[in-house]
């Protein structure tokens, strides 16, 4: 669509969806389509500046003012604030204040979502409570505002004063009002922000009295020379601060700040949207100055939602290495827990039908333990009339082969070995980190070899050395590169058996399987000639795993492939190791950020002293070990009050 009629378009829809929500309090998108339409408007806009228009919602705050209430006129513009939706955008923002103003510091409080009030006190006495409105013109809810227990109706304060705030209800009173709602058949509140807003404009002060409203300062409009001084006077004048807010130098330790509140959001007993981040030094406010909507010496850093909605666009089918078939939905990039996804898996065909996914469907989108992308639900109210379901393919998108699918397994299958897809596949599995980690090998460079014509087994990935000079004039390629990943190549052939096992792709064989066999058969020679009895007696192995590795080595091809790779150097054998007593024998372990040494190798080391290494942080895990930029997991360590450790005290530990 051409930008400027995508402009028009924007604006349009964010201006209704203002209205629903401001005015009617009954908002018709989630918070963040919102807030995604005006980041993107917001991008067109300053691209076309010439089509600039002072009644863009992106120069509006707030709806429309209501006539039933008093205007009032602010002075000082209750403004609203610019946002941030993930930590990186949030790092530019003080980086470019630090830039300019290095000695700049900063308060963090909680983004409560709520309306913000502005109180104003003459002579100690509480004489008018206002709206935002549009940001110059409120309404006055004064009598509305006296009826909320933590708004002081005097303050020991002599001189005219404004302090400003924001005006929320808690989640226990909108649950309880919610209730009440729906057993007299009421239209129900959708959030305590709308519950709040739609209580405050009750034109019956008794009712809202009946809401339990609830009111954090946070804005003191006299003079003082820090944001921290502010929210310290507002506590001694007797107005309710909420006890969250920090002050901080630097972004790391706000990002832990951010991490850290988001990891306890849903225990408060209030809803919050986001962390405030405020320039905390008053002489620098103006010198950073303001736009016409927002304070360019604050801003918001938006929580994600879990779920976020987003758009079908098409659903595609991928050729696994076992040659199954996965269908993929994809949809309109969203960020969803701070990073850009635009794919999920759909797993299978009862997957699809038990989502009821049709085409161009919208989809609500999450993480599933905060990492891998998932479509929750389908919002069926915005389905299109008509819209074909979703179905699944009867020929491989690959070789076109018919699919095949087994008495009661929900997957779809290419039984053609050679099938394109599934040899590529199977070579950057092999090549993988968690399998044979050849590092320069990744996806794109097994496809372009195998487009070239380079590969088409495992063992050709060793011949590659007998190309260099063809393949140094690739044209995608350079000589470095080729380099690089032939003595890559070279140096991986010193890999452990168990690895070699994992990296065949063997069905029911994975990483852990493959130690597991290459503990008790510690050379190929021995594992080819195991019986189904022998491998049974290990531990974990069940009969499926048994009978898949004895039909893998029972097949001539495989063996052939083996005798070609043992030719080609690679080492055949799995290094039995003592294990070493000590303060980590029998405990599960997790490593988590950047170390000094590479995490294999401190995986290496704890296998080598009795512990068992982990990947993901549960209440079973016994010890965190965490490094720099460690993320969730360590959050989820915290939460669970597992021991945690730092690189220092992991090798104290050691000793
Ligand atoms: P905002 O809510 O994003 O941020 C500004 C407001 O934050 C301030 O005015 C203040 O009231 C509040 N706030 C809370 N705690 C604060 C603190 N500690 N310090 C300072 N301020 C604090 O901006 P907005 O202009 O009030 O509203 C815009 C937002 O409303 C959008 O980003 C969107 O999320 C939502 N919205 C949604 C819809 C919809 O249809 N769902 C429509 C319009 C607006």
């Amino acid at each position: 669509m051409d930008e400027l009629k995508r402009i028009d378009e924007l604006r349009n829809i964010l201006t209704k969806a203002g209205y629903e929500y401001y005015v009617l309090d009954k908002p018709t998108m989630t918070d963040y389509e919102y807030d995604m339409l005006m980041k993107e408007l917001i991008e067109l806009e300053n691209k076309h500046q010439e089509y600039y228009s002072a009644s863009s919602p992106t120069n509006r705050i707030g709806g429309e003012i209501l006539t039933k209430f008093e205007k009032v006129t602010h002075v000082t513009p209750m403004m609203s604030l610019s946002d941030v939706f993930s930590l990186e955008e949030l790092e530019n923002f003080i980086t470019k204040i630090k830039k300019d103003y290095e000695d700049a510091s900063f308060i963090c409080e909680l983004k409560i979502d709520g309306l913000s009030v502005a109180l104003e006190y003459e002579d100690g006495l509480l004489k008018r409570a206002s709206t935002r409105g549009n940001g110059v013109i409120g309404e006055d809810i004064t009598n509305n505002v006296k009826t909320i227990k933590s708004v002081p109706l005097s303050i020991d304060y002599k001189d005219k004063l404004e302090v400003r705030g924001e005006i929320f209800m808690p989640k226990a009173s909108f649950n309880k009002l919610n209730k009440e709602k729906e057993a007299n058949g009421e239209e129900l509140f959708q959030n305590c922000r709308n519950a709040a807003s739609g209580s405050i404009r009750q034109l019956d002060s008794k009712i809202v009295a009946k809401r339990n409203l609830d009111v954090f300062l946070y804005y003191y409009l006299g003079i003082v020379n820090s944001q921290e001084e502010a929210l310290l006077k507002l506590k001694a004048l007797g107005f309710k601060v909420n006890p969250y807010y920090k002050h901080f130098s630097n972004f790391n330790e706000i990002k832990e700040y951010v991490n850290y509140i988001e990891s306890i959001r849903e225990t408060l007993p209030y809803d919050i949207d986001g962390i405030v981040i405020k320039v905390n030094e008053m002489s620098l406010h103006d010198k950073i100055g303001y736009t016409v909507k927002v304070p360019k010496w604050a801003t918001a850093y938006k929580f994600t939602p879990e779920e976020v909605l987003t758009r079908l666009e098409e659903v595609t089918f991928q050729v696994g290495r076992s040659g199954v078939i996965t269908p993929v939905a994809n949809f309109k990039p969203v960020m969803v827990a701070g990073s850009l996804v635009s794919k999920a898996t759909l797993h299978n065909e009862d997957y699809i039908i038990s989502k009821d996914l049709h085409e161009h469907d919208y989809i609500y989108v999450h993480k599933a333990g905060d990492v891998i992308p998932e479509v929750v639900r389908v919002e069926l109210s915005k389905r299109e009339p008509n819209s074909k379901m979703i179905q699944m393919i009867k020929n491989c998108p690959c070789c076109h082969m018919p699919l095949t699918r087994l008495e009661g397994e929900a997957d779809y299958y290419c039984r053609n070995n050679n099938c394109q897809e599934r040899v590529i596949n199977s070579l950057i599995h092999f090549a993988s980190k968690s399998a044979y980690d050849i590092d320069s090998l990744g996806d794109k460079l097994v496809r372009l070899l195998y487009e070239e014509g380079y590969l088409r087994n495992i063992s050709d990935i060793f011949k590659l050395k007998n190309y260099e000079e063809e393949l140094k004039s690739l044209p995608k390629l350079g000589a470095k590169s080729i380099e690089n990943l032939l003595s890559a190549i070279e140096n991986s052939k010193h890999n452990p058996l168990n690895l070699l096992l994992f990296g065949l792709g063997i069905p029911n064989v994975g990483a852990k399987a493959a130690r597991l066999i290459c503990e008790k058969f510690s050379t190929m020679d021995l594992l080819m000639n195991a019986s189904k009895e022998e491998l049974l007696n290990i531990n974990e192995i069940g009969e499926i795993t048994a009978l898949e590795v004895i039909n893998y080595f029972n097949n001539q091809t495989n063996r052939e492939l083996i005798l070609e790779l043992k030719e080609l150097g690679l080492r055949m054998d799995y290094p039995t190791m003592e294990v070493k007593q000590s303060f980590f024998t029998g405990k599960k372990v997790v490593i988590t950020g950047t170390l000094s040494i590479d995490r294999k190798d401190v995986k290496k080391i704890l296998m080598e002293h009795g512990a068992l290494p982990v990947e993901s942080v549960s209440k079973k895990t016994d010890i965190v070990i965490y490094g720099e930029n460690a993320g969730s997991k360590l959050t989820k360590a915290k939460e669970l009050g597992i021991r945690l450790m730092n690189e220092e005290e992991y090798k104290k530990a050691l000793e």
